[in-house]
């Protein structure tokens, strides 16, 4: 597998982007506190995530298993690990060993797949359910319509906690295209959490270009890759 190594100045980049997220914040009236953030070291070494580390970064996301195999045994114990990626259920033991969170649970079979391997392990995982609000073809996550079997599911899992949802908007210029589906996505999450007596507390949406415009819609993840460690150069597939 190649990871690249990074020229960027992790550090300086770190502080610029918690500078966005507490401005994003004071503009809102939100506690910065209750934005925390993801950083999304995929195609980069495990170098790159110590180097973060060493600046205060905990928390990071990684979207291929295979990947975090390699580079989760290289990085300091003490980081939490988020799979943000499309996770495939024959993969799902694997990802129960390398993370801690899960943000893109999208059907009951791997729901119930990853509360298996979770009570299997003891291992505490707390997941978010991906909903794909846009209706666009090309991309992962349940449909609306989709997620309330899942919702149902809730009261029967053995370690999973279902914590929140999560998005990935269209791909788009401008960082107000993806506001109606931030939006869109907080609204399910009020009505859901009504519904299902289930909490949902966390909203995980936001990257690099429209971190701002998340937070403004409620955030409490955003995950962001290319702000910290730079361009990427090799596209990532999917997990
Ligand atoms: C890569 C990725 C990100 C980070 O995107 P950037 O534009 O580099 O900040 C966020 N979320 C998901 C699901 C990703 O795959």
């Amino acid at each position: 597998m190649n990871l690249n190594d990074t020229t960027a100045d992790i550090g300086a980049n770190l502080e610029d982007v918690r500078r966005r997220i507490a401005a994003a914040c004071a503009r809102c009236g939100r506690d910065p506190a209750d934005v925390r953030l993801v950083a999304v070291s995929k195609t980069y070494a495990a170098s790159a995530v110590r180097e973060a580390a060493a600046c205060g970064q905990r928390v990071f996301g990684e979207n291929r298993v295979q990947e975090a195999a390699v580079k989760v045994p290289q990085c300091p114990g003490t980081l939490e690990w988020h799979l943000i990626g499309h996770l495939q259920s024959n993969k799902a033991a694997a990802a129960v060993r390398l993370f801690d969170w899960v943000h893109s649970v999208d059907t009951p079979k791997l729901l119930r797949m990853l509360d298996g391997h979770a009570a299997a392990a003891g291992k505490r995982l707390r997941v978010l359910l991906e909903v794909n609000v846009s209706g666009e073809i090309s991309k992962s996550g349940a449909a609306p319509d989709a997620v309330p079997e899942m919702l149902a599911m809730v009261p029967d899992l053995q370690t999973v906690e279902v914590r929140g949802l999560m998005t990935v908007p269209p791909v788009a210029e401008d960082p107000e295209e993806a506001r109606p589906h931030f939006r869109r996505l907080r609204g399910l999450r009020d009505a859901w959490a009504a519904e299902y007596a289930v909490p949902l507390e966390e909203l995980s949406m936001g990257m690099t270009h429209d971190m701002e415009v998340a937070i403004e819609e409620g955030a409490t993840f955003v995950r962001v890759g290319t702000g910290i460690f730079g361009a990427r150069t090799y596209p990532e597939k999917e997990a």
